[in-house]
């Protein structure tokens, strides 16, 4: 029996286009009877959120979808810890502007701070979305010890952020363009308990990156490898899309859903549902009977 999560992150920020493509995926997945679970920043750059984007969320959240938080601002790279892989193999400049500003920014990473804006993004998710999360994405994988208690604070048992594979970025030239199936094996494959008991809950890959539709084939050949190899590791997978990611190449995008939703189908027992409905069934939970290793350096 496993689960499979279609996650996508960045909703509640950028203009009229990503608006569209919330609008256009979420509609694409019911068409399919899939559910989603789309990472909402709540206060895109600092900046409250629009009145097209609450009525965009609020007509996905009624139609089955799941609104998840994603950071408050999201306005860098750092809002909850410094830079992590594979952020900094899709902007290189990552790690060295972190290392230029790092007397500036360390000074974020307290338990205080970070509680506070997980706080106000509830807050807003409450007020404007009439949802309370369940789960947490930190902007571009960026983490901190002091983000775990944060979470254990405001009572949020799951995260996921971790990836099991990065080669979904493969096509940058920064990265040499290969697309071959590279895993990591310094985090479990599946659900584990980490820093203050809160469950992290790994990614998958994402085969929907900015330009990965030029090489479509290569990326559709790529998740059914990867979904071949984990069915037998893990019974929660995660997939990650982004809506420019999604907006970049529609055609490209609805073709990977397909040919994922067709493979998983084949599958004894394996079904589709958001992270809300694993965090509220107890399946998270139940699946994370390893500990994450302590890998974390702040
Ligand atoms: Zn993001």
């Amino acid at each position: 029996m496993t689960s499979y999560v279609w996650s996508v992150d960045d909703a509640g920020t950028g203009g009229g286009a990503m608006v569209e493509s919330l609008r256009r995926a979420t509609a694409f997945f019911s068409s399919r009877g899939l559910g989603s679970t789309w990472f909402t920043v709540p206060k895109g750059g600092g900046k409250p959120m629009t009145g097209e984007w609450k009525d965009a969320l609020i007509a996905a959240r009624e139609a089955g979808h799941d609104l998840q938080l994603h950071g408050l601002t999201h306005a860098d790279c750092y809002e909850f810890g410094p830079p992590a892989w594979p952020a900094t193999s899709i902007l290189p400049t990552l790690q060295s502007d972190f290392d230029e500003r790092r007397e500036e920014l360390m000074p974020r990473y307290t338990v205080d701070n970070l509680r506070d804006r997980i706080e106000e993004g509830m807050e807003i998710f409450a007020l404007d979305l009439g949802v309370e999360p369940s789960v947490f994405r930190a902007p571009c994988g960026a983490i901190s010890k002091a983000m775990f208690t944060a979470l254990r604070d405001v009572g949020i048992g799951y995260h996921t952020c971790m990836y099991i594979s990065g080669s979904g970025y493969a096509h940058l030239p920064q990265n040499g363009e290969e697309i071959a199936q590279e895993w990591v094996d310094d985090i479990p494959h599946r659900p584990f308990r980490w820093y203050e008991d809160v469950i992290e809950v790994p990614i998958l890959n994402e085969y929907t990156w900015r330009g990965s539709g030029a090489r479509s084939d290569e990326f559709i050949e790529l998740a059914r490898r990867d979904l071949d190899r984990i069915s037998g590791q893990s019974p929660v997978v995660v997939l990650l899309m982004h809506t420019h990611g999604i907006a970049d190449d529609y055609e490209h995008t609805f073709r990977l859903v397909d040919t994922v939703t067709e493979h998983v189908g084949r599958q004894p027992g394996a079904s589709f549902a958001t992270m809300g409905e694993l965090a509220a069934s107890g399946a998270l939970a139940a699946a994370a009977n390893v500990d994450g290793p302590d890998i974390l350096a702040v």
